[in-house]
C-alpha cells in the first residue's frame, strides 16, 4: 500500500513535465508507512522551503526489510537465478533510467540543488553506465581451479554474501545508488539500502523502476531514515552479512565499530578527502586552469575527491592565479533549472553553515580571501566560489574536508617539497598532477598516497575503473572489476580424486 504520492508539474526552462510516483518505506516490492508513522521533510535547497514529506524508516523497518531480503535471497534470488538473468534485469533497469533520465535529473536538481544539465549529463549518464557495466559482469563471476599436487581437485566459487546493507550520502544521490546496486545485484546479493535523509526523492523514484524492471520483490529494499536510527540499525543488524558505506570519515568509523561489535560483518567504506592538485611550471596552463576549476567547483565542491588543495609552482603561480580567478568569477550561480547555471545551492542549511564556518576560520586564522568568501543571494544556500591564498599548512581550511566551493591555492618551489605537502593529510582519496613531462607525471602519480591519481585531468571517473581511498579515505574499492570483490565471499572446494585417506 502506498502511503503518499509525490506529484509535481515541472515548468522550467530545462524540464517540463509531470512527475508522479509513490513514496514510503520500500520493503518486499511495496511502499508503506514506517513502523513509527513518522515522516521526514524534504527541503528544496534553492528556497529552504519544504517540497514534500516522506515516510521515515526506523530500526523496526530495517528489521522487516532484512527479513524480506533474506527470504528473497533464499527463494528467488542469490544462487537460484543465473547470472545472465541478473544481467538482463540490470540492463532493463538501465533502460528505465534512460527512459526516465529527464525526470531523474529533475528530481536531483530539485532535491540536491545541482543543475539539471549536469545531473543529466553526469549523474544520470554515469548511473546508466554503471548499471550496464555490472549487467555485463553478472554472468562472468567465477573462481579458479587450483593445482594442489595431491590427488585432488580444488576450485573456488565467488558466492554472494546474502543480505547486504548499503548506506549512501546526498552529494550524488542517484549515482551513489547505482554504484551500490550494480555490483551487489550482479553478484546476486539482496539489498537493504538507506539513502541520505536529505535527498530521498530519486531513490524513491528508482524503487518503482526496480519493480518495473522485474526484480523479484525483496531483492532491493529502500529505507529513508536518519543515520543514527535506520543507518545504525543497518550497521548493527545480525541478519546483514556485509555493509557498504559512502559518507564522512567520522560516520565510517561508527559503521566499522558497529559492525565489529555486532557480527563482524564485512565492511567497505568510501569516505572523505582533501585531494591535492599539483601544477608544475611546465604544465599546459589553460588545461590546468580548466581542470582545476572543475576539480574544486563542480557539484558545488561537494565531491569527495574535489581538488581542494591547489599547489602551483612559483614560475607560473601568478599567471595561474590570474586566469583561475577570472574563470572562477565567471561561473554562473543560479537556478538549478536554468540552462546556463553552473552552480546551484549547497544541499542543506547544515552544510551551508558548516562551509561558512570553514570560510570564517580561514579569515580568522589569517589566510587571504582572494575571491568570494560570502553567501550568494539571500534565499537558499548558495555560496560564492571561494579561493584562499597565503595559507599556512596547519590551518583548518588546508587540513579539513570542507565539502563546498572553497579551494586553497598554495605556492611551491620544488618537487620534494610539494610531494611532502601533498601527502601531509590524513586522507588519500585522489590527487592530480599537471605537467607536460610525462615521466615526472607518472613518477608523481606513483608517489602520491591516493587511491586515484590523475595526470593532466581531475575529478574524472569511469564505471570500468576502480575508485576508493588510501589512509582514512576508505576501505575497499568501488567501480570496475574490483568492486565485485566487495560483494562476494570466496568458497574453496576440495574434491578427493584418490582412494586413500
Ligand atoms: P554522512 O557521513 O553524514 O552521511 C552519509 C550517510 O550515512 C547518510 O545516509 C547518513 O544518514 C548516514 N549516517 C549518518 N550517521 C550514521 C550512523 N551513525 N550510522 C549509520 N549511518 C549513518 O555524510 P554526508 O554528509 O551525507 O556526505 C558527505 C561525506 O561523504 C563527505 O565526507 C564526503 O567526502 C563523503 N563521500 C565520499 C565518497 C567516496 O566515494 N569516497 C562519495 C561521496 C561522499
Amino acid at each position: 500500500m502506498s502511503t503518499t504520492t509525490f506529484s509535481l508539474e515541472f515548468k522550467s526552462e530545462t524540464f517540463k513535465g509531470k512527475v508522479n510516483f509513490p513514496t514510503g518505506v520500500f520493503i518486499d516490492g511495496q511502499f508503506s508507512a514506517g513502523a513509527e508513522g513518522t515522516t521526514i521533510d524534504v527541503i528544496n535547497p534553492s528556497t529552504g522551503k519544504v517540497i514534500t514529506s516522506v515516510a521515515e524508516g526506523t530500526a523496526k523497518d530495517v528489521d522487516r526489510a532484512v527479513k524480506a531480503a533474506k527470504r528473497a535471497f533464499t527463494e528467488s534470488w542469490g544462487l537460484k537465478v543465473p547470472g545472465s538473468q541478473r544481467g538482463q534485469l540490470l540492463n532493463k533497469l538501465a533502460d528505465l533510467f534512460e527512459r526516465h533520465s529527464d525526470e531523474l535529473a529533475a528530481l536531483e536538481a530539485l532535491d540536491n540543488g545541482k543543475t539539471f544539465n549536469w545531473a543529466k549529463a553526469a549523474d544520470v549518464a554515469m548511473s546508466i553506465g554503471v548499471l550496464r557495466y555490472y549487467a555485463g559482469w553478472a554472468d562472468k563471476i567465477h573462481g579458479q581451479t587450483i593445482e594442489t599436487h595431491e590427488d585432488k581437485l580444488a576450485y573456488t566459487r565467488h558466492e554472494p554474501f546474502g543480505v547486504v546493507g548499503q548506506i549512501i550520502p546526498w552529494n550524488f544521490p542517484l549515482m551513489m545508488m547505482a554504484w551500490k546496486l550494480g555490483p551487489a545485484l550482479a553478484t546476486g546479493n539482496a539489498i537493504v539500502l538507506k539513502p541520505s535523509e536529505f535527498t530521498p526523492l530519486s531513490a524513491l523514484r528508482v524503487c518503482s523502476l526496480i519493480n518495473e524492471a522485474g526484480f523479484p520483490p525483496g531483492v532491493v529494499n529502500v529505507i529513508i531514515g536518519y543515520g543514527h536510527t535506520a543507518g545504525q540499525a543497518i550497521a548493527e543488524h545480525l541478519g546483514i552479512d556485509k555493509v557498504a558505506f559512502t559518507g564522512s570519515t567520522l560516520v565510517g568509523r561508527k559503521i566499522m565499530e558497529a559492525a565489529a561489535k555486532s557480527n563482524l560483518k564485512n565492511v567497505t567504506l568510501e569516505l572523505g578527502g582533501k585531494s591535492p592538485n599539483i601544477i608544475f611550471n611546465d604544465a599546459d596552463l589553460d588545461l590546468a586552469v580548466n581542470w582545476s576549476l572543475h576539480g574544486i567547483f563542480w557539484n558545488h565542491g561537494q565531491c569527495c575527491c574535489a581538488g581542494s588543495r591547489i599547489f602551483v609552482q612559483s614560475g607560473i603561480y601568478d599567471k595561474f592565479l590570474e586566469r583561475f580567478t577570472a574563470k572562477s568569477k565567471a561561473l554562473k550561480l543560479g537556478d538549478p533549472f536554468a540552462g546556463d547555471s553552473y552552480q546551484g545551492p549547497q544541499v542543506s542549511k547544515i552544510q551551508f553553515d558548516r562551509i561558512m564556518d570553514f570560510i570564517n576560520s580561514g579569515k580568522e586564522q589569517g589566510a587571504t580571501v582572494h575571491l568570494g568568501g560570502e553567501q550568494h543571494g539571500t534565499e537558499g544556500y548558495w555560496i560564492q566560489p571561494t579561493i584562499f591564498t597565503n595559507t599556512k599548512p596547519d590551518m583548518r581550511i588546508v587540513q579539513e574536508e570542507i565539502f563546498g566551493p572553497v579551494g586553497v591555492v598554495i605556492k611551491f618551489e620544488d618537487q620534494e617539497d610539494v610531494l611532502r605537502q601533498a601527502n601531509d593529510t590524513l586522507y588519500g582519496l585522489a590527487a592530480a598532477v599537471f605537467t607536460t613531462d610525462i615521466t615526472r607525471g607518472i613518477q608523481f602519480a606513483h608517489s602520491l598516497q591516493a587511491g586515484t591519481a590523475w595526470i593532466n585531468c581531475a575529478n574524472s571517473l569511469h564505471p570500468n575503473v576502480p575508485f576508493g581511498g588510501y589512509k582514512q579515505s576508505g576501505v575497499g574499492r568501488e567501480l570496475g572489476e574490483y568492486a565485485l570483490n566487495n560483494y562476494t565471499n570466496v568458497k574453496a572446494v576440495h574434491i578427493n580424486l584418490g582412494q586413500h585417506i
